[in-house]
């Protein structure tokens, strides 16, 4: 029996990346040693980082003002590191508030400047994205701040808001390189990496050349966009094990057809659950349709009592790591890229008959 992981993170990874890192692993291209084991500042390694860029930029079809910035920390580090680097002096910045992560975000940026609030879903418990005609944006605002996939509700974003020239900055982390995005319309973007890129360590931000400027005084150096930008992601030991595989996923994207090809098999995915919880009265779903993440796909049995038979049978089914966050309970079914189309079949079919035992 195959097994499948809808962890939402640290996520399931192409089974051919993983046999490839099995491969290579021992002796990285006949220098006797495993990449883990190379000097960052070797040429090999070198070569490793810039190829990784390359193939980052070529998928996403990234402008040449745009500088790719690999950090070590967390996607979480970036709620401290934008208003560190993008405040400039202005006491305000502007956040939408759609869910778990763009709370988050919000909690740490007033501890540098005055947020404002310019929507949220709190009210209705985040079953939909209020759109942009609701939103009070702040023209002096230094920048506008949004999560475009909330990875616990459930939530995507399939339009990407109008700020004007307020720089918009998002966190990608749980649907970046899930399907093509104009990276032009945003001052900067950051993702973690162990959601769609690879293992945990890592995350990437992609920031726009005129936004690199002089970090607040007090800002500890490795959060300094700038020198980062400078240094070419080197200053200090890079996650360099972390960066190696997260060049083997963008090969792999590459050979799967690009952005469009995950895109193509994300619809086709998510398309086959939402379907299914549409389908029936037994499951249910909380996002307003226009609005379901294709990435994240929470839902609940009909009484939580429930919950742990469905999470003990699935796993005997070879479907594991479904349990919902444990802010909104229930099950939730993580399809990123490397979940291939027989991962959710799987799934439907595991599903349906629990509906049938149960219903
Ligand atoms: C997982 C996640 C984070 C937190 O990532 P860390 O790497 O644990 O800091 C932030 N934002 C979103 C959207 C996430 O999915």
């Amino acid at each position: 029996m195959r097994a499948f992981n809808f962890s939402a993170g640290p996520a399931t990874l192409p089974t051919e990346v993983i046999t490839q890192v099995q491969q290579e692993l021992p002796d990285w291209r006949g220098t006797g040693m495993s990449v883990m084991e190379l000097s960052h500042r070797s040429p090999e390694f070198a070569g490793i980082l810039s190829q990784a860029e390359l193939d980052l930029r070529e998928l996403l079809d990234l402008p040449d003002h745009y500088r790719v910035v690999f950090c070590q920390e967390g996607a979480s580090a970036h709620w401290d590191m934008i208003p560190l680097n993008l405040l400039q002096g202005n006491p305000r910045a502007d956040y939408v508030e759609t869910g778990h992560w763009s709370t988050r975000a919000i909690e740490e940026g007033r501890r540098y400047c005055t947020v404002n609030i310019v929507a949220s879903n709190r009210g209705d418990g985040c079953g939909a994205i209020p759109p942009q005609s609701e939103w009070r944006l702040d023209p002096r605002a230094a920048y506008v701040h949004y999560c475009s996939n909330e990875t616990i509700e459930g939530l995507e974003f399939f339009w990407v808001p109008d700020t004007g020239p307020v720089p918009l900055v998002v966190d990608m982390s749980s649907h970046f390189l899930s399907r093509p995005m104009d990276i032009s319309r945003f001052g900067l973007v950051y993702a973690g990496a162990q959601k769609n890129i690879g293992p945990a360590g890592l995350s990437i931000a992609l920031i726009r050349d005129d936004l690199l400027k002089p970090a607040a005084p007090g800002t500890p150096f490795l959060m300094d966009y700038q020198r980062q930008a400078q240094a070419h992601s080197m200053l200090n030991t890079p996650p360099t094990f972390t960066i190696w595989v997260a060049g083997l996923v963008f090969q792999w994207i590459r050979r799967q057809g690009g952005l469009r090809a995950m895109e193509r098999l994300s619809r086709e995915k998510s398309g086959l659950l939402y379907d299914f919880l549409d389908a029936g009265g037994f499951y249910r779903t909380q996002v307003r349709r226009e609005d379901r993440s294709r990435m994240n796909v929470p839902f609940q049995l009909p009484t939580p009592a429930l919950d742990s038979v469905f999470l003990r049978e699935a796993a005997q089914n070879g479907l594991h790591q479904l349990r919902g966050h444990r802010v909104v309970g229930g099950m939730r079914a993580s399809l990123y890229n490397a979940m291939p189309v027989e991962g959710v079949k799987a799934l439907v079919n595991f599903m349906s008959d629990f509906e049938r035992r149960y219903g």
